[in-house]
């Protein structure tokens, strides 16, 4: 905290945060549940590929030399001994001036250096005319040649796509050392809180937040599980969180952060003293927890109105998940765009205004606002597509400028 009485920035708090996050032991995966993921491990493989020479054609394996004289007016004519298929388990071999029909993949006979395709030859059974000179290596794989036995394939922090998936598969790797995706827990406070599916009563609200928050969590990279309300009662929630320290690497709890009679979280955590309530220079979302329970498991507290929250989500609680999973760029990238109608903005304090982010036609892009300043207004939230953010400096957006926005583009991990 700043020595004078001045609010946390975002940028302070950010920092704080990510000083408080550590790292996840590596865990072995298969394949597929590790794409996204970053590998953990310097991988390299124990055999060459292609593991053997093979042809990269339908067509003939020959002797480059005994081609030498062809040509279309006289065309060499070589005898076809066999027929090479690809996955042939043994492997064949021939003679000078002879050929064996090979199709694409299939093991190079030994004494053939080079492969003549089926288009360039009269596509003969028992011998074929070759009618131009081949050059020794043609159409033919070189065993090795992609990647050489021992040799590195990938390297520790490489992302899985699709691309380096195949390489593993390739190299018999069917399981790999990667950083793991965080567990992530995601508790909901508040006395007035029902579960989705019942019908509220006068007073009561439908939990939308541990929804919102499990999906921005997921679509983050975590492994995200919700595990419902906790009543606003000290003792309950301390158990909850308790409860799941084990099978957590961050804690989430949204509300009973503010200043309200009533506003639990604060109150139970404070007292613990291992996570710390603080007033961040942001709008809406000022009010912060976060610290450490148990075994260093880092927890955020955040503001319980659902825009507070996901907008504390975006900023602080994204780059955490990100850090965990090791990603280099822990900030979704900002896009400029212009905006279609002024607003103002208190100085001092980062402002993230919903908004409708447009692709103009004639490239670049374009901004209006949605919603009020509520930040309890889920209707609104529900179609915005980004974040308008308003820096502290700024106090005035005109209509017709330019704005710095935060795609909320979902990552279909
Ligand atoms: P709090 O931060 O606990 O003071 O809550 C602020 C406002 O957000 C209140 O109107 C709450 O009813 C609402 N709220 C808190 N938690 C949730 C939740 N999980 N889902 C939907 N609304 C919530
Ligand atoms: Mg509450």
């Amino acid at each position: 905290m700043a020595d004078d009485d001045r609010l946390r920035t975002v940028d302070e708090h950010l920092a704080l945060v990510l000083d408080g996050i550590g790292t996840i032991d590596p865990i072995e995966l298969t394949l597929l549940d590790a794409q996204g993921l970053l590998l953990a491990e310097n991988v390299r493989s124990d055999f060459p590929l292609p593991s053997f020479d093979n042809s990269a054609m339908d067509g003939y394996a020959i002797r480059a030399i005994d081609t030498r004289e062809a040509s279309a007016q006289e065309p060499v004519s070589l005898r076809v001994v066999g027929d090479i298929a690809a996955g042939a388990s043994s492997r064949s071999g021939m003679g000078p001036g002879l050929a064996m029909r090979i199709m694409t993949g299939a093991p190079i006979p030994a004494g053939a250096d080079a492969v003549v395709p089926v288009e360039d030859t009269d596509r003969g059974m028992a011998k074929v005319a070759i009618r131009r000179p081949v050059h020794t290596g043609q159409f033919l794989r070189r065993a090795g040649e992609d990647l050489a036995a021992g040799s590195p394939a990938l390297a520790a922090g490489a992302a899985l796509g699709p691309q380096q998936l195949a390489l593993l598969a390739a190299i018999g790797r069917d399981r790999v050392t990667v950083r793991p995706r965080p567990r992530v827990i995601i508790l909901s406070t508040g006395s007035e809180l029902i579960e989705v599916g019942q019908r509220p009563s006068f007073g009561e609200v439908i939990d939308s937040n541990s929804y919102m928050i499990a999906a921005a969590a997921k679509d983050a990279g975590a492994d995200a599980r919700r595990v419902g309300i906790v009543t606003d009662d000290h003792a309950k929630l301390l158990d909850a969180l308790e409860s799941q320290l084990l099978r957590a690497d961050v804690l989430v709890t949204t509300g009973g952060v503010s200043m309200g009679a009533y506003d639990v979280v604060k109150e139970a955590l404070s007292e613990l003293g291992t996570v710390e309530f603080t007033q961040v220079a942001m709008q809406p979302g000022k009010p912060q927890g976060f610290g450490h329970l148990g075994n260093k498991i880092p927890i955020f507290c955040l503001p319980g109105n659902p825009v507070s929250s996901l907008v504390s989500f975006e900023a602080f609680v994204r780059p955490a998940i990100r850090k965990l999973l090791g990603k280099r760029s822990l900030q979704r990238a900002t896009v400029k765009a212009t905006a279609l109608e002024g607003a103002s903005s208190p100085f001092g304090v980062r402002q993230y205004r919903r908004g409708v982010l447009h692709r103009e036609s004639a490239g670049g892009y374009s901004v209006s606002f949605v919603g009020g300043p509520g930040s309890h207004l889920l209707a609104s939230l529900a179609l915005s597509n980004c974040l308008v953010i308003v820096d502290e400096e700024t106090t005035e957006v005109v209509s017709g400028t330019e704005v710095t926005v935060l795609p909320l583009l979902l990552s279909n991990r």
